[in-house]
């Protein structure tokens, strides 16, 4: 038998697993990766990659309705839903093959199998026993379902892709990204939808604006938004529909699709983590100093299992530099979680960097400027839908030193990378000033703001 000893294990291969362990095999160790399922992740599988085919689909779905005002004529025969779910499952599935041919190359030896700690150096796979000196906890999480009556008639956004049809009427149940996301895809697609929200708004630590701004845009649309709605309980009907049973601005719903979008929990239940001694927070993430670091020596966490951002590009990152800090000889190397760029795949799209108004005035009072601009984009000009966008900009003391950039319109989601690296390298409004527009776009208007 081969010998059962690495210098790392890392238990699951999704983007943070993946990562650490190709830039840890890179530098010379030897490494194997526990996989329990597909490999590639919450991203590859149920995630960023078929959630922004499905976007793009729905951008189609606008982009058609937009050609009339520019002088088509378009013979449309409908949407053909399950065409579009075998070519992305394919796409999916290549991806899933390519990472077989990425480990190889990379050394980096693949366990199938489900990881258990049996103490803090030691992994159970199946009844197979492994060692190590390093072990890398980057389980991922789950989407979460309410305890309550008939929850499991609803499907959870991993069930989104597996819908065989687009639902004739779908509700939703959540007001974060994936919620807001999956309703505005749905809708785009041809499901009359409905968006149950506990509270007043979506999307609530963005900024004001763009919380604002995507409410209008969901009502514009025809997305119906229930606010300060909540489901008691669900009900199958004879007809296969389902009835749920709501407190706030409805009472009862029927619907053909429900989805709870109500936020993901981290997978950490079934580690046996209390083995190796390592620690939970009550909600079941792993606690981790800035270094990736749990309270135990040896044992660190990276991705969705821990508190912080949960996005792709977060965990790679903290994958290959946690890699660089325990074998590349770079031991301070590590992430900073400052002015991480996100995007929210809405239609349109969200771009967003930086403080947000509140959270820049409650650091730095009133020595905060904003600057702000709404406008209809130029390839509006002759389309029926007419949603605007809007920019913000955060900037603090004299210098005007931008903290904070917040987009909503056409192209927020292109635009956003480039001014990433700016505010990111301190960028002052007059940097911006500074900086000559191209025109015509909607990005020469974060150059331009008075
Ligand atoms: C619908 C949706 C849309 C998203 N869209 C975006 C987006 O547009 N942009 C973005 O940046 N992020 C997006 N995300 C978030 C992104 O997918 C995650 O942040 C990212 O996948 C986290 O990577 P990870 O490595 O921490 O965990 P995961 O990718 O979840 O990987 C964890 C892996 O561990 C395996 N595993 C778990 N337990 C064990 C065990 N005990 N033994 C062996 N294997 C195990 C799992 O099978 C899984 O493959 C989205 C997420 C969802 C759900």
């Amino acid at each position: 038998m081969a010998e059962q000893h690495y210098d790392l294990i890392v238990i699951g291969g999704g983007s943070g697993g993946l990562s650490v362990a190709e830039q840890a095999a890179r530098h010379g160790t030897r490494c194997a990766l526990i996989e329990a399922g597909r490999l590639g992740g919450t991203c590859v599988n149920v995630g960023c990659v078929p959630k922004k085919i499905m976007w793009y689909a729905a951008h189609l779905a606008h982009a058609l309705d937009d050609a009339a005002g520019y002088g088509f004529r378009l013979d449309y025969f409908g949407f053909n839903w399950r065409k579009l779910q075998v070519a992305r499952d394919a796409f999916v599935h290549n991806i899933n093959e390519w990472y077989l041919g990425y480990l190889a190359n990379a050394g980096v030896e693949l366990i199938r199998g489900f990881g258990r700690f049996v103490d803090a150096h030691t992994l159970d796979v199946t009844g197979e026993v492994y060692t190590a000196d390093h072990i890398v906890i980057a389980t991922g999480g789950h989407p979460q379902v309410p305890e309550l009556s008939g929850a499991e008639f609803g499907i959870t956004s991993d069930g989104f892709f597996e819908l065989k049809s687009c639902p004739p009427r779908a509700a939703i149940v959540g007001s974060g990204y994936i919620a807001v996301e999956l309703a505005g895809m749905l809708h785009a697609l041809g499901s009359e939808v409905t968006l149950l929200v506990r509270k007043d708004q979506v999307l609530r630590p963005f900024d004001a604006l763009l919380r604002e701004q995507l409410m209008e845009r969901l009502h514009e649309d025809g997305i119906t938004v229930l606010t300060r709605t909540q489901v008691r309980a669900v009900a199958r009907l004879a007809n296969s529909a389902l009835s749920l049973d709501c407190e706030g601005q409805a009472s009862v719903l029927h619907v053909d699709t429900l989805i709870w979008a109500i936020g993901r929990a981290p997978n950490t239940n079934a580690l046996n983590l209390a083995a190796a001694g390592v620690a939970t927070q009550p909600n079941g993430s792993i606690p981790t100093d800035p270094l990736q670091n749990t309270n135990v020596p040896g044992v660190y966490a990276i991705g969705d299992v821990t508190e912080r951002f949960h996005l792709t590009p977060v965990a790679i990152a903290t994958g290959r530099r946690l890699a660089d800090r325990l074998f590349g000889g770079h031991p301070e190397r590590r992430l900073s979680y400052e002015n991480i760029p996100t995007v929210v795949f809405s239609h349109p799209p969200i771009g967003t960097v930086g403080l947000t108004e509140e959270e820049a005035r409650s650091q730095f009072g009133s020595t905060v400027k904003i600057y702000q601009t709404q406008f209809r984009p130029m390839y509006h000009a002759f389309t029926t839908r007419q949603p605007q966008t809007a920019m913000k900009l955060v900037c603090v003391g004299p210098e005007e030193k931008i903290v904070g950039c917040h987009l909503i319109g056409e192209g927020a989601d292109e635009m956003l990378q480039g001014f990433a690296v700016a505010i990111r390298m301190g960028a002052t409004k007059r940097d911006f000033d500074d900086t000559v527009a191209i025109h015509p776009t909607g990005a020469e208007e974060l150059v331009t703001m008075r």
